[in-house]
């Protein structure tokens, strides 16, 4: 392991806890499905408290985020804030655009010891943004969410999906994270699970000129930018600095001490417990190595079969096992397994083709298009 960086053996960079899957949203893309009423089965708060104190194990300043369905559904936030806080994680929470995020509420998280809130915007205008969250008036509740946040000293992180109805709003929704004096900007490419299946991805060559637009945004603008879903955006990085463009390809630090490693992809890097304390690589990827009630997430994470062989890139098949780039990227086992069924197997969104690869593309059954839509390095 190189000095400063991080051994994704040991620990994940992210570690997300499902708090609920009850949310009273209904966005097109939720993972969650979520659901009206909370699940009678959900880890209760002296489990989730027993759950910070296995993630602090994995070292000190651990990144928790918090979610759901909508985390402020329930009442023990603040309390689960300040538990692991006093244990030395990083806690940080993405609720849901809504009534429930009040500025007392806001406040009394920052309190805790919260570190960045986060908030989605899906467009850059009521129409658009409430349109795909399926609720009149979130966009205004969001952009007034973010303002109560920076008043109470909050940090605050705006997560935009990225799909064929969304893409043509990035700019707008760019120059909105300016206003509201965003510090990053997590762009997630769609993942088609749960509710996000009626949606479309954007084709591969597109993803990947966003991807490039994406890193100039991050060298032109105050707040840092993050792809979630899509560690080509790594490899895109390298590709321009070997076109003579030495910026940095994304360890940005936007001042709150949350730095972002790219290149992280589920199960290295990346754990996401679910409300039930199923443990899966990511929210996306709903294959569980065991639950938190019976195994702490730390075994779970460092030694489970399922992590194990995620973290191995030579398991990788077809064009991302011969990629040179599969060590710093790796493709989004999420969406090789939303595809296939195979978390190991191509991402189907990345067009690179690995020079002298001949093997199937990802592609070849989807929408017929053919080899060679991208030159090696
Ligand atoms: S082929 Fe796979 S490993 Fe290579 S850049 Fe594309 S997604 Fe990443």
């Amino acid at each position: 392991m190189r000095p400063g960086t991080f051994d994704t053996s040991e620990r994940p960079f992210v570690l997300i806890w499902e708090l609920t899957q009850a949310c009273g949203l209904a966005c097109d893309h939720c993972r969650a499905d979520a659901q009206q009423r909370r699940h009678p089965d959900e880890l209760s708060t002296a489990e989730g408290m027993t759950l910070l104190e296995q993630a602090a194990e994995f070292g000190d300043g651990q990144l928790v985020v918090l979610s759901g369905g909508d985390p402020l559904v329930r009442d023990d936030v603040a309390d689960l804030i300040a538990h692991g806080d006093d244990l030395g994680l990083r806690m940080t929470i993405t609720p849901s655009g809504t009534g429930s995020l009040t500025a007392d509420r806001i406040e009394s998280m920052a309190d805790a010891g919260l570190k960045r809130m986060a908030v989605s915007l899906d467009g850059a205008s009521p129409e658009s943004h409430d349109a795909f969250r399926g609720e009149d008036g979130s966009f205004e509740e969001t952009i007034r969410a973010a303002e109560d946040a920076r008043a109470a000293g909050l940090p605050v992180q705006v997560n935009t999906t990225v799909c064929r109805q969304t893409v043509d709003e990035l700019p707008a929704i760019r120059d909105l994270l300016t206003e509201i004096g965003a510090v990053m900007w997590s762009v997630f490419f769609l993942v088609p699970v749960g509710r996000g299946r009626i949606l479309e991805p954007v084709p591969p060559e597109r993803a990947d000129a966003v991807m490039e637009w994406l890193h100039e945004v991050s060298e032109t603008e105050p707040f840092g930018v993050k792809t979630t879903e899509a560690p080509q955006y790594r490899r895109v990085a390298m590709q321009r600095r070997a076109d003579g463009d030495e910026t940095d390809d994304g360890a940005a630090d936007p001042g709150d001490g949350i730095k972002r490693r790219t290149g992280i992809v589920a199960g290295d890097g990346f754990a996401f417990v679910s409300h039930t304390g199923e443990v899966f690589p990511s929210g996306f990827l709903p294959e569980s190595a065991g639950n938190v009630r019976e195994r702490p997430v730390t075994e779970l994470y460092r030694e489970s079969e399922l992590f194990r062989s995620l973290r191995d890139r030579d398991n990788l098949s077809g064009k991302c096992g011969a990629c040179p780039y599969r060590h710093v990227c790796g493709g989004s086992r999420s969406r090789a397994f939303a595809h296939t069924g195979d978390p190991l197997a191509s991402d189907p969104l990345c067009p690179f083709v690995p020079e002298g690869y001949d093997g199937p593309l990802p592609w070849d059954d989807t929408d017929g298009k053919t080899r060679g839509v991208s030159s090696g390095d």
